[in-house]
């Protein structure tokens, strides 16, 4: 992209599953933010943890979201080919004495009553560097507990979280951890809004830290209502068994993730196409309208 852009949003599925209804609704809503703002919409394939992934889930979530008129308007990314960019990111923090090797299991860290890092954050300065060494199975965190991030989410309005502990940039198995990858690419990206749901609220604060730490300024995060699954207690995920969302309904499936964000939609526009129901929905999306409560579909 060569014009640079006020307003750049993103979509960011992991292909753990097919296109359900709550990411139905974040997709939406990400892309209507972004085009009542006259912005970019992208989209980038979280495709960062295999053994958690469903073969085909990505490509089924691409076909959905064409099957809903979601295009994006640029290049799409796959996290599963940028590992150069994120290993440049841990060495940068590694020469800053900003990442440590930890090897606590996660019945260590329970037994302390939560990370003691006192004991692996000293070998900060005796690994530098080296804590990148392949062979050796730990993990990599970031010193960051401790400290606090105020930010205002477009949603939710005024946020300070304390950070809890250092956060993983990169897992024991090898694996580079969501929070890295996520920020590296938002950066690289140009992304200037996140919309989302809620459910990653509790990340933003470890994620506005590295943002700052890598010198760039963190985007403007809004975090949106939640479908919840079956008790509505959780939200709905492949784990509580969300039903695929059926590409051949998706008018009928825009008019429902409208309603669930809070704008009715007229009878008429039900026997639509997926094009003019997003122009319609575009152009009346107002922030203040958004339905806040997180719930079951009726
Ligand atoms: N890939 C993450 C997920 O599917 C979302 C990342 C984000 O929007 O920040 O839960």
């Amino acid at each position: 992209m060569n014009t640079p852009h006020a307003y750049i949003g993103r979509f960011a599925p992991s292909p753990t599953g097919p296109l359900h209804f709550g990411s139905l609704v974040c997709a939406l809503g990400s892309y209507l933010d972004a085009v009542a703002h006259g912005g970019h919409w992208l989209v980038r394939m979280e495709d960062l943890d295999p053994p958690r992934e469903e073969p085909g889930a990505a490509d089924r979530i691409l076909k959905s979201l064409e099957a809903h008129a979601l295009h994006w308007h640029g290049p799409l990314e796959w996290q599963s080919r940028r590992h150069a960019l994120y290993e440049g990111t841990l060495a940068e923090l590694a020469a800053r004495q900003l990442i440590y090797p930890c090897r606590c299991s996660r019945s260590q860290i329970r037994l302390h009553g939560g990370h003691d890092n006192a004991t692996c954050r000293t070998q900060v300065e005796a690994l530098g560097p080296s804590a990148l060494d392949p062979q050796s199975p730990c993990a990599l965190r970031l010193v960051c507990a401790g400290g606090e991030e105020h930010f205002h989410d477009i949603w939710r309005g005024a946020q300070c979280q304390r950070i809890g502990e250092d956060t993983i940039l990169k897992r024991r198995d090898g694996l580079y951890a969501y929070q890295l990858a996520v920020v590296v690419d938002d950066i690289d990206q140009r992304v200037s809004h996140v919309v989302r749901g809620a459910d990653l609220l509790d990340t933003t604060g470890a994620q506005r830290r590295l943002f700052r730490l890598l010198g760039a300024t963190p985007p403007q995060f809004g975090h949106l209502p939640l479908v919840l699954g079956p008790g509505g207690h959780q939200k709905l995920s492949k784990q509580n068994h969300a039903p695929a969302i059926d590409d051949r309904r998706a008018a009928e499936n825009l008019c429902t993730a409208l309603e669930f964000l809070g704008f009715h939609t007229p009878v008429e526009l039900a026997g639509e196409r997926p094009e003019p129901i997003l122009k319609w929905a575009a152009a009346r999306w107002q922030r203040h309208q958004v339905d806040m409560r997180d719930r079951q579909l009726h």
